[in-house]
């Protein structure tokens, strides 16, 4: 059982007044007859029998009804540290660095939306040809950013356009159009939207052989540092609920979030479905 686990096992037996000695993360006798002392007031909730498992198993269920108490799923409260249990675990720890519990990202499903009409990129890319061309050489357009941009790789380079696919222009301005409306400056700014990380790029996808969306330049990148490519939503930064706007101003418009869609690749918002 993890240490830090057993620490807060420890606090809560000692908020509880059952237990006096170090949240110290160590299983001692001390805490073995607190624990006990805690798991005999609510044997409602226990297995019959379970003030007499052996401590390891005592502990993660003591854990598990410490997660229970804070409206976290952790049931059965059987003492056995499951796939569960995991989550309820990562969701306490969630709760205890940053004061609120993690999103819940299942129920975020990206929208079905494609009012443009964007072509698949699969396969053959037979239909990203048919719809934008050629890779490598797309007629670009230039979509006037209503707030400042800068570039990820160079901050000190300041953008006003984004050159992309004609195809996807308008779409694009009235996406950034309505994330300005709704965050305005300042705020795209602390959200750093206003790292931008390229559009056209004549390259195959990283990891893959196919063409890459930015070599038709209908594949933008955002704050690359903080949702960096192999990057899942516990670490990427735009997984965060503040970004559940700016999202949805995407995906009204059919573009698609490697993120949102498949985990991976966060920066990146393409105008082509998967
Ligand atoms: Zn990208």
């Amino acid at each position: 059982m993890l240490k830090r686990a057993i620490v807060v096992v420890q606090e809560h037996l000692k908020a509880a007044g059952l237990y006096s000695g170090p949240a110290h993360g160590i299983a001692d006798p001390a805490t073995d007859a607190a624990v006990t002392r805690a798991l005999a007031r609510r044997q409602a909730e226990i297995p019959p029998g379970a003030l007499g498992f052996p401590l390891r198993r005592r502990l993660v269920m003591m854990l598990q009804l410490i997660c229970r108490d804070r409206g976290i799923p952790s049931d059965p409260i059987d003492g056995y540290w499951g796939q569960v249990t995991q989550t309820a675990w990562d969701s306490l720890v969630h709760l205890m660095d940053h004061g609120r519990l993690p999103p819940p990202w299942r129920d975020r499903e990206p929208g079905e939306a494609n009012p443009n009409g964007w072509p698949r990129d699969t396969g053959d890319q037979s239909a990203m040809r048919a719809f934008y061309g050629q890779p490598g050489s797309p007629p670009i357009r230039k979509v006037t950013c209503p707030w400042p941009l800068r570039l990820a790789w160079n901050p000190a380079e300041r953008l006003t356009h984004i050159g992309v696919h004609a195809r996807v222009a308008d779409s694009l301005g009235r996406v950034l159009a309505k994330v300005h409306a709704h965050y305005g400056t300042a705020e795209l700014k602390r959200l750093r939207l206003d790292l931008f990380g390229g559009c056209f790029a004549n390259r195959r996808k990283r990891g893959g052989t196919s063409w890459s969306t930015h070599a038709w330049a209908v594949a933008l990148d955002w704050d690359p540092a903080r949702n960096q490519l192999t990057w899942g939503r516990d670490r990427a930064a735009l997984d965060a609920p503040d970004y559940d706007f700016w999202w949805d101003a995407w995906e009204e418009e059919g573009w698609v979030s490697l993120g949102r869609s498949r985990n991976f690749d966060w920066m990146h918002v393409q105008a082509a479905r998967l």
